[in-house]
């Protein structure tokens, strides 16, 4: 039998950093996602040492690995903005920063958007900015994750070749690792077909040509409300958007992904969704008993 899926939600940390993981833990994670500040605002303060201890404390009682922070939306480290690409640096310093006093062993990071300049020129600066932000940092326990995007306007990351550059570009600048996180309604709105088993391993053979598919620590298990190649960024509730059910049995019984840890970002439109889709991507996991695979031969039409 292999081992259990390891998956997981975005909490919120707005009472405490401990209840943040007390909550995963009563909704049946067993790893979760936080912003370790608001992720709309620049102003950030570090967590006090106690409150650190809590959280730390309660992770352990409760084995909830990895912790995953997620960085703020405001940052972007590519900007043609001198004064955006400052105020960036600053707070993704400070990103770093908390990570590593939390704890965290993973840092989701969206690699920003290239507006007013070309892509080649956008991933110079971002590397540059990843290392001004990081200069004096070191750390051999956090590991920041490249997050690949739905391509959104001009959003940076929608082809995991961009992923791997940034990489490749920073990474000797800098003194902690670097890996990626993807996020499957991203990958179907940026044009991956992870929808059908031909398309999940041609994606998975895409990825694997320009990074070592061990790189990749998370998966941002999200349905899309968007369809195949629309660069919409809408996430859905697993197995009801335009991946479905059956991808999604692939997606987390496939023996390069399984053992990676999986974080829901899907809606909470009605009380219990986080539990529902939590224990939907669990029983897709589990292989039935009588080795008999559910609905995998009918055909599945997305919702919407
Ligand atoms: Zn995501
Ligand atoms: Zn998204």
């Amino acid at each position: 039998m292999p081992a259990p899926l390891r998956a997981g939600v975005h909490t919120s940390i707005a009472k405490s950093l401990e209840e943040a993981a007390l909550h995963a833990h009563r909704l049946g994670c067993d790893t979760f996602q936080i912003f370790s500040a608001s992720p709309r605002m620049w102003r950030a303060s570090m967590p006090s040492l106690p409150a650190i201890a809590r959280l730390r404390h309660a992770r352990e009682k409760h084995n909830l690995h990895p912790l995953v922070i997620h960085d703020n939306y405001l940052i972007n480290l590519a900007s043609a903005d001198t004064s955006i690409r400052k105020q960036s640096i600053a707070a993704f310093r400070g990103e770093l920063e908390r990570a590593i006093l939390i704890g965290a062993e993973y840092l989701v990071a969206h690699p920003g958007s290239y507006k007013n300049q070309s892509l080649e020129q956008a991933l110079l600066t971002l590397s540059d900015s990843l290392a001004e932000a990081s200069r004096g940092i070191r750390s051999t326990h956090l590991t920041l994750l490249l997050e690949n995007t739905a391509g959104q306007g001009s959003a940076i990351g929608s082809r995991i070749e961009e992923l791997a550059a940034i990489r490749h570009l920073a990474i000797n600048r800098i003194e902690y690792e670097i890996g990626f996180c993807l996020d499957t309604a991203h990958l179907l709105a940026a044009g991956y077909n992870i929808a059908t088993a031909a398309g999940l391993k041609d994606t998975l053979a895409q990825a694997e040509a320009v990074l070592p598919l061990d790189r990749i620590h998370v998966i941002h298990a999200n349905d899309s409300k968007a369809p195949l190649g629309s660069r919409i960024d809408r996430h859905q509730h697993i197995g009801k958007g335009h991946i479905g059910e059956d991808a999604f049995r692939r997606i987390v019984r496939h023996p390069k992904l399984r053992h990676k840890a999986f974080i829901l970002e899907t809606p909470i439109d009605d009380d219990g969704d986080d539990e529902r889709n939590l224990s939907t991507l669990r029983r897709l996991a589990v292989a039935h008993p009588h080795g008999v695979p559910r609905r995998d031969s009918s055909p599945r039409k997305p919702a919407s």
